[in-house]
């Protein structure tokens, strides 16, 4: 009897390309305009601060873009880096550059879970604010009430089985009654080994002979 079911975003709910080619692209197209013409916003102002406390220097608005762009390339998971990242997405999203992917099949089965009283949650390496943008700004309206909780890598790493004990136990609900939706066979590994129902979403890849996991080709296969 499943309780809760707890996704992954990325090639689950919503595609691969939407985060790698639309909105990475996007915030490093508009770091240095948005810092320079947002550099008075004391959001903006922690993130220089941030930036020069990382580097351990006092770096003026211009040399603390530097570092972010730097940063940004090398693809580098620093924290004022995210938190600027979020700021972009943010504007991005209320200024409808872009809409938040996600399949019609997930927004469908999201919406007649919560219907049917089945707690919803979400998890992902992208910080809990990026992942309420996204499914705030959607084609399907705003799908943040469908969900009672979001979890990042602040609970730890997805492919380590802690992660999916602290998960079922800030749930309040025993492990094997909560379902984890994954593309990637580590992290249902991982759920699994934590005592979590696993499925397997193939979106696009050939199904795996003798996997541990069940695989459905989309959300239309779980009932
Ligand atoms: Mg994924």
């Amino acid at each position: 009897m499943i309780k809760a079911i707890v996704t992954d975003i990325e090639g689950t709910t919503s595609s691969l390309a939407f985060v790698k080619d639309v909105l990475f692209p996007y915030a490093r197209a508009n770091l240095e305009g948005f810092v320079r013409n947002q550099q008075h916003l004391p959001a903006v102002k922690s993130i220089l601060a941030d930036t020069s406390a990382v580097v351990g220097a006092n770096l003026d608005t211009e040399q603390a873009i530097a570092q972010l762009l730097a940063w940004s390339d090398a693809d580098q998971k620093i924290t004022p880096l995210k938190s600027l990242q979020g700021l972009i997405w943010e504007a991005g999203y209320q200024q409808g550059a872009f809409q938040g992917h996600i399949y019609a099949d997930a927004a469908t089965k999201l919406k007649a879970w919560h219907a049917q009283g089945l707690a919803l949650y979400v998890y992902s390496s992208g910080s809990v604010q990026a992942q309420q943008l996204l499914f705030a700004h959607t084609p399907f309206g705003d799908l943040t009430p469908l969900f009672s909780g979001y979890f990042d890598t602040h609970i730890g790493g997805k492919r380590d089985p802690a992660s999916y004990l602290h998960i079922s136990a800030e749930l309040a609900i025993p492990a094997q009654q909560v379902l984890f939706l994954s593309d990637i066979k580590e992290e249902l590994d991982a759920a699994k080994t934590a005592g979590l129902q696993t499925v397997w979403l193939v979106r696009d890849a050939q199904p795996e002979p003798h996997a541990e996991h069940r695989q459905v080709a989309s959300f239309d296969a779980l009932v």
